[in-house]
């Protein structure tokens, strides 16, 4: 016998594990690199990792699963998310997040970590 009202819709589980993330990012007071170190030469993350598998990483935003991640809005990407640590509203290229240490994402890419610079 299932219960569906006892299991965590998953957007919603992904998205308090992207908030975990960001706030123990926070809690440790990483801030973003300088501009020498954006992190453009670094391995392009790749959408079948394991962190990025659960934050619903997709190197192109129009493949979002619109679905599985309603907050979503077209327009949102890594380039005018505040973790990303390319140049602030990079539209194309690659850059650093703070999400995901070691790796470079696309400016036109997202995940549910997603955070609009303010
Ligand atoms: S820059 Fe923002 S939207 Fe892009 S992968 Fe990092 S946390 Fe997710």
């Amino acid at each position: 016998m299932s219960d569906s009202k006892n299991q965590t819709d998953p957007s919603r589980r992904a998205f308090l594990a992207g908030a975990a993330v960001a706030a123990s990012v926070a809690a440790i007071g990483l801030k973003p690199r300088t501009a020498s170190a954006a992190g453009e030469n670094l391995p392009h993350l790749s959408e079948s990792d394991p962190l990025a598998k659960s934050l619903g990483y997709r190197a192109h935003a129009s493949n979002v699963d619109r679905k599985k991640y309603p907050n979503f809005k077209p327009g949102d990407r890594c380039g005018i998310c505040r973790f990303f640590l390319g140049k602030p509203g990079q539209k194309s290229g690659y850059g650093g997040c703070q999400i995901y240490a070691g790796y470079s994402v696309n400016a036109d890419g997202w995940c549910a970590s997603y955070n609009a610079r303010s």
